[in-house]
């Protein structure tokens, strides 16, 4: 029989949303192209392969327009999408990719001369921001994560010749090489079937209103396909070009609009997390990879000259190499999804990458077409949730990065005056009289919490606003502990000796590569951070 309690607790099975069409379906969407062979290209075929494997997924690219080539640091979920989601063997992404990890952002930022860490371990407060801004006069050193990163070290140990992780216990993302990382995706996306066209289109050809009929490239084929997907970058064939869809641009949030990248030796020491630095006219990342540290220098073309950002990095960073410069535009389209097409990556939206928010994006944006995608044109189609939906959590990341410039009180060159005069942060700003109200917003009333979360759409949620308000000091008015100072020393001290016996990033990476155990409790138990029970409530599985 089955028990009261069972009963009440149990969840009615089912099978899976992502429909399969009838083998008689005239209308059934069966072969899809997918045109762009980036990231997001190749992130949405071998997802649609994976998900649906009935489908007939084509990639199309052009080996003469090169991929935009950077977008390297991640954000945790992007952890749990790869093995998951994309099933990806984590054993063989580190001997192929060699990812480094990245427990959080250093942000050179804000008033504190050593300015702040922004942790994935920031939901815990596990130390406790209020304690260390009441002990220390900084964020920093609120939870372990924090912690690690002020010391250098990641959550592995070695006891008796034996390695012992708490990895599954602290998120943390990986830093991709975005050539090792491109060319593994192509050798798995061919490994599960996806075909390959190497052809430049040349004309989108549409049908009726918002259909594509086929693409025509430039040595003259049609190709044709049912479903179309539009990751062709910054060019936005289809959706922009094509559709003529409209742009909403963050430019008066986000003032940048260029990066000149470089690469800095770095001798083998692997920080373990990413490095944001304050500009004259903007910041510049720093990602530690096996080989260099990856640096790029994101400013606004209008307060600066390119020969003027080159000489500023290369100031700076000296010893940086191989500068290269890219351009850019933060917005997004109106819609993603229209007719026969759906954009993804920056063909429909980008922001600069102060948060890393590009490889994230499209990871939202692959689970809601392998969900959504209907199994025939007969089929109700979803557009208008897809449209909204993606469009709100962009906006939030509009918001969200326009609060760090906003207050960012590091200099005052006339950029850094400009934006922080300037800078429009109209969104947020009701989520900024809730913080100045009681801080930090983590604590609130858990119902006036799940209020604050509907404005605030992103993955960052409220611990993330929290983060990056407090770690700039924004003056708020905070809430009472509720226990003593010395209750926080406690765990403050307790955390120290953790991280003490804790080892280098290089060393906790070597563990990881050779010990598939650490990677199977890190995916599989139940008490991890990114284990299987978790991806299944967000849709991973
Ligand atoms: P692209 O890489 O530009 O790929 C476009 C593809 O379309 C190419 O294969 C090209 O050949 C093809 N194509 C275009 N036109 C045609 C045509 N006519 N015919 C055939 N094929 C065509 N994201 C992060 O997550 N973390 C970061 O740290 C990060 N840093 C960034 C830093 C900068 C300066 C920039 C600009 C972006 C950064 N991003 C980051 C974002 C990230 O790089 C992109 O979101 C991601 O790489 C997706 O790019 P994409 O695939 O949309 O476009």
């Amino acid at each position: 029989g089955v028990s009261p309690k069972a009963l009440t607790e149990h969840h009615e099975k089912v099978e899976s949303d992502r429909f399969r069409p009838s083998d008689d379906d005239p209308r059934a969407i069966r072969s899809i192209g997918v045109i762009g062979g980036g990231t997001a290209g190749y992130m949405t075929a071998l997802a649609l392969k994976t998900k649906r494997p009935w489908l007939d997924v084509t990639l199309v690219e052009s080996k003469e327009i090169p991929i935009i080539g950077v977008g390297e640091a991640t954000v945790s979920y992007m952890v749990m999408f790869l093995h998951h989601f994309l099933g990806i063997d984590p054993m063989e992404l580190y001997r192929k990719v060699e990812p480094t990890w990245k427990l959080g952002i250093k942000f050179d930022w804000g008033p504190d001369p050593d300015g702040f860490m922004a942790t994935f371990d920031w939901h815990h407060h596990s130390i406790g921001a209020l304690g260390a801004l009441e002990a220390e006069n900084t964020v920093n050193g609120f939870t372990v994560q924090s912690l690690m990163m002020m010391a250098d070290r990641a959550g592995v140990y070695e006891i008796d010749g034996k390695y012992v992780s708490l990895m599954k216990y602290l998120p943390f993302a990986y830093h991709l090489d975005n050539a090792r990382f491109v060319a593994f995706l192509t050798e798995l996306a061919e490994q599960r079937g996806v075909r390959h066209v190497e052809a430049r289109l040349d004309d989108v050809v549409l049908g009726d209103d918002e259909w594509v009929d086929h693409v025509r490239t430039t040595d003259g084929r049609e190709l044709r396909y049912d479903f179309y997907v539009d990751c062709t970058g910054f060019r936005s064939m289809l959706l922009g070009k094509a559709l003529d869809t409209p742009f909403h641009s963050y430019a008066g949030s986000l003032f940048t609009d260029s990066a000149v990248t470089g690469n800095l030796e770095n001798g083998g020491h692997l920080k373990p997390y990413t490095t944001a630095t304050t500009m004259n006219a903007g910041w510049c990342w720093n990602i530690p990879t096996p080989q260099s540290d990856h640096l790029g220098y994101v400013y606004s073309s209008s307060a600066l000259s390119d020969d003027e950002a080159h000489k500023e990095l290369t100031e700076r960073f000296p010893g940086i190499e191989g500068l290269r410069q890219v351009r850019f535009r933060s917005g997004r389209h109106d819609k993603a999804w229209r007719g026969n097409v759906m954009a993804i990556g920056n063909s429909y939206a980008f922001v600069e990458p102060l948060e890393s928010t590009g490889l994230l994006m499209i990871a939202l944006a692959v689970q809601t077409l392998t969900s959504v995608l209907p199994a025939s044109w007969s089929d109700e189609q979803a557009r208008d949730v897809v449209n909204i939906g993606l469009g709100q959590r962009w906006d939030a990341i509009r918001w969200f990065l326009a609060i760090h410039y906003k207050f960012n009180t590091r200099l005052d060159t006339e950029f850094w005056k400009d934006v922080r005069e300037r800078c429009d942060i109209s969104g947020f700003q009701p989520l900024l009289a809730l913080y100045q109200n009681g801080a930090p917003l983590t604590r609130r009333d858990p119902y006036i919490l799940d209020l604050a979360l509907g404005a605030a759409p992103t993955f960052f949620g409220l611990a993330g606003i929290d983060n990056i308000l407090l770690g700039q000091k924004v003056p708020a008015r905070l809430l009472q502990r509720a226990e003593p100072i010395e209750d926080w020393w406690a765990r403050r001290k307790a955390g120290d000796a953790l991280v003490s016996r804790a080892l280098t990033q290089s060393r906790a990476l070597e563990a990881f590569r050779t010990d598939p155990e650490l990677n199977a409790q890190l995916l599989n138990d139940l008490d991890s951070w990114a284990g299987r029970h978790i991806a299944g409530y967000i849709g991973m599985l």
